[in-house]
């Protein structure tokens, strides 16, 4: 959750369908717009940690205004925040946030960029971040931005002088920025972006500053603003029919995972910049005093006499008038000397003289997805509904290989339709899956191949170039082949052409905890990528581990079909840790991937090829107690994770909470947040007390301390606070080592506290009546030191226990020590 809190207040909830996959037809209007666009020569980028972090306003503002160039650089893909949309955590929220960011930069007109770095969760300052994100890969990737991108003006979303106030990433992403703002002109520095690029000096560098800096509108009214530069971004925009706050709505309306949907405001709006670097421009022009003509470029003079001029006699009822105009332009842009102009304005020329003409171009592939060096057919689709002489020359594969080239016209409104066979050969990288999952990285940082690092997707492997020819002037273009589909309900449905495995497999259940020595059915599911193919199947596993049989013969016919196998795990007698492998051995070679597909209607369809795994645990464990009651809150899968040790758990309806209908549970646990999100819980203090009076065990998972239903959650005083600690390799001190809770049935030790994920706990009480004994202390770095982790008291005959030690993470992780410590949890008393 990054949500900064000034975005919770301003906006509600609001979401609109989008089918955002199929290409752009834009209206007369959007051409001018985008003809607007061309003749604008200079770049912005904005910086901040996260997808959603971003300002669409101030970014809609400067693509749609001011008509600049305008990436956003987050610095990482939103990996450790929550899904509001489906089940996906982690590194496949990562790939959702990622496509979200894609589709609000569809929306407001910017790029989109990423460094390696991996959201690996909430940490509390910069020098925390830094502990996980590799400082100078990040750094090198933010210069190689800056680098590549060139932008005049670089603006931050978070201050970098206020470590501790928000999100250490926040904090890290302004610092880096203003290290890379002055690195990016020195050779010396990050030497082979240097040479790839070549070296860039930006102009100036803002601060994206608000009242929220300052704590109160009242106190940013009052604040020192000779250093800042005030915009208006609530500008209408009629040849859109969107205001900027509107434009900026929808674009923010995607992070849907988020919950970030959005209202469109209307009217003016001022956003400040503080500049932190550079000269201050002497009026609210953030470029002032830069030149963002065509006159900026060698060459680029006679450009601008022949385009500029077009947006003043621009023809809305017939924009194909300036056709000739724009052909004219062609090969003076094709000759610029600056390469880094060149291509940027060549692709918005081209696509203007595309629009202009009324010509469409597609190439439809007839599979849904494909094997590398494959043979698949392709209808290409091209019609000229202009008054322009087209001719197709050509049309070649993405090696430059001509696959057919008989040069006809097109004729006007005849829609022509060609079956082409193309051989998809062999890419790097070979699959079209997110780049950055193809190998197993760090905590705080991934794996990219050196050619694809700052992308924010894999690129289209499979492309077809048309050679078109108006007159004298033969212009190539370029088109990812798509796949489409007719849906009965939504029409026309266009999906990415997939390059993937002839073969997956995967294990459906991604934890296995092995709590005595009995053996256990373990499912694997082969899933063909092609028609017809055999081959076996086997899995790798941990020493001392049995699995049986040692390999499976398969076949299946159909492209997509699956089938299950079942193999018996029989874990050794101590405790071990590992994991299990599908190994698919099939025509003469291995394949260890599973697919992982995300399928939703706001973003591009997914597959996602990961590493093909299985964690194992055998774990030490005794328990006492059978029957355990669970009160669900915002949701975790700790049921499961009881269930996977021999526990029998029932789901208790909150509102028929009574003592009588409790007591025959061994202990009851509260889900996590209950007391944040169920309402009955405000009513069922006494009964659960009464549980425990009677002889129960109660457990209760960690809530925030704000926004409880009722601050009467245990039989004895008990405060919360918002004391964390974030760092899960952090020393676990006990407290009290007498303590049952440590002792029967299992004897926990420091060695239980290894191999924790993520954080240690949240929340915890900071106060708390002598009745309870704190049973561990815990720290992060330079604070101090916590005891209200995990806190047990006796009421009546029974026991109490309030816990913010992050459960609803390690067990589903299978780490042993939790699983062993919430064992004695719910054994105390028997
Ligand atoms: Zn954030």
């Amino acid at each position: 959750m990054h949500k900064p809190f000034f975005f919770r207040l301003l906006f509600l909830f609001f979401s609109i369908v989008a089918v955002a996959q199929a290409p752009k037809k834009p209206t007369a209007s959007e051409i001018y717009h985008d003809l607007q666009k061309l003749n604008f020569v200079g770049s912005a980028l904005y910086i901040a940690a996260h997808p959603d972090d971003e300002n669409t306003r101030l970014i809609s503002y400067l693509v749609n205004d001011v008509h600049a160039n305008t990436a956003y650089l987050s610095i990482t893909r939103g990996d450790g925040g929550q899904n509001l949309v489906g089940p996906e955590l982690r590194e496949l929220l990562g790939v959702i946030r990622t496509q979200e960011l894609l589709e609000a930069r569809k929306i407001d007109g910017g790029h989109q960029f990423f460094t390696r770095a991996n959201d690996f969760g909430y940490s509390k300052n910069p020098e925390e971040t830094f502990e996980f994100w590799t400082k100078n890969e990040v750094l090198g990737d933010v210069v190689m931005t800056i680098r590549k991108f060139r932008p005049d003006i670089i603006v931050n979303r978070f201050d970098h002088r206020s470590p501790g106030s928000t999100h250490g990433h926040h904090t890290a992403s302004a610092m880096l920025s203003l290290e890379a703002f002055d690195m990016a002109d020195d050779a010396s520095k990050f030497p082979k972006s240097a040479a790839e690029y070549g070296v860039w000096k930006p102009q100036r560098l803002f601060f994206n500053t608000s009242w929220w800096f300052y704590g109160s509108q009242e106190k940013f009214e009052k604040a020192d603003k000779s250093q800042m530069v005030s915009v208006e971004t609530g500008n209408y925009f009629p040849a859109l029919g969107l205001s900027n706050g509107e434009i900026a709505s929808l674009s923010r309306s995607m992070h849907k995972s988020q919950g970030f949907g959005s209202t469109g405001s209307r009217g003016s709006e001022t956003e400040y910049l503080e500049l932190l670097k550079g000269n201050k421009p002497s009026d609210n022009n953030l470029f002032e005093g830069i030149n963002t003509t065509w006159s900026r470029l060698e060459g680029g003079k006679e450009i601008g006499a022949i385009l500029n001029p077009l947006e003043a006699n621009f023809n809305f009822k017939n924009p194909s008038e300036m056709l000739p105009q724009l052909l004219k332009a062609y090969p003076l842009v094709a000759n610029l000397k600056d390469t880094h102009w060149r291509k940027i304005k060549l692709k918005q020329l081209k696509q203007l003289i595309l629009d202009c003409g009324g010509i469409f171009i597609e190439a439809v592939s007839e599979a849904n997805s494909i094997n590398p060096n494959e043979n698949f057919k392709v209808t290409v689709e091209a019609v000229n509904r202009g008054n322009a002489d087209v001719v197709l020359q050509s049309v070649k594969n993405s090696e430059d290989k001509m696959l057919w080239n008989e040069s006809t016209v097109l004729p006007f409104n005849e829609d022509k339709k060609l079956e082409i066979t193309v051989n998809s050969g062999v890419h790097n990288p070979k699959y079209s899956s997110p780049y950055w999952l193809n190998e197993k990285g760090s905590v705080g940082m991934y794996v990219a191949p050196e050619a694809l690092i700052g992308l924010p997707e894999t690129p289209a492997l499979e492309q077809l170039t048309f050679e078109l020819q108006f007159g004298n002037v033969t212009i190539p273009f370029t088109k990812d082949i798509i796949y489409k589909f007719n849906d009965p309900v939504k029409g026309e449905v266009y999906r990415p052409l997939e390059v993937l495995p002839e073969v997956t497999a995967s294990i459906p259940e991604k934890v296995l905890i092995f709590a005595n020595n009995e053996a256990e059915t373990v499912s694997v599911i082969v899933r063909a990528g092609k028609d017809s193919i055999s081959g076996t199947i086997s899995l790798q596993h941990p020493e001392g581990w049995q699995v049986a049989p040692s390999q499976q013969t398969f076949q299946l016919d159909r492209n997509g079909e699956t089938k299950t196998f079942t193999f018996t795990v029989t874990p050794p007698s101590g405790q071990s840790e590992g994991f299990l492998k599908p190994i698919v051995n099939a025509e003469g070679r291995i394949f260890d991937r599973e697919l992982v597909t995300i399928d939703y209607e706001h973003i591009p369809y997914q597959s996602v090829l990961l590493p093909s795994e299985a964690k194992v645990a055998k774990i030490d464990i005794q328990k006492k107690g059978q029957k355990i009651g669970y009160i669900n809150g915002a949701g975790d899968a700790i049921p499961e994770s009881l269930k996977q040790i021999g526990y029998s758990v029932t789901t208790i309806d909150p509102s028929n909470i009574s003592a009588e209908n409790l007591q025959n549970f061994d202990a009851i646990v509260v889900g996590i947040r209950a007391y944040n999100t169920v309402p009955e819980l405000a009513f069922a203090q006494p009964a659960l007390n009464k549980y425990v009076e009677n002889g129960g065990t109660l457990i209760v998972q960690y809530n925030t301390s704000r926004g409880l239903v009722t601050e009467n959650l245990a039989p004895y005083e008990l405060k919360l606070s918002r004391d964390r600690v974030t760092d899960e390799f952090s020393e676990v001190k006990i407290l009290a080592p007498e303590n049952p809770i440590l002792n029967t049935p299992n004897k926990i030790t420091q060695k239980d506290f290894e191999g924790w994920v993520q954080e240690r706990g949240l929340y915890f009480p900071d106060e708390w009546a002598k009745e309870f004994t704190p049973i561990l202390g815990m720290r992060d770095k330079g604070e101090k030191m916590t005891k209200g982790s995990l806190l047990v008291a006796k009421y009546g005959k029974g026991y109490y226990i309030y816990t913010g030690l992050s459960f609803f993470r390690e067990l589903p992780a299978g780490v042993p020590g939790a699983y062993r410590l919430f064992a004695n949890m719910l054994s105390i008393g028997k």
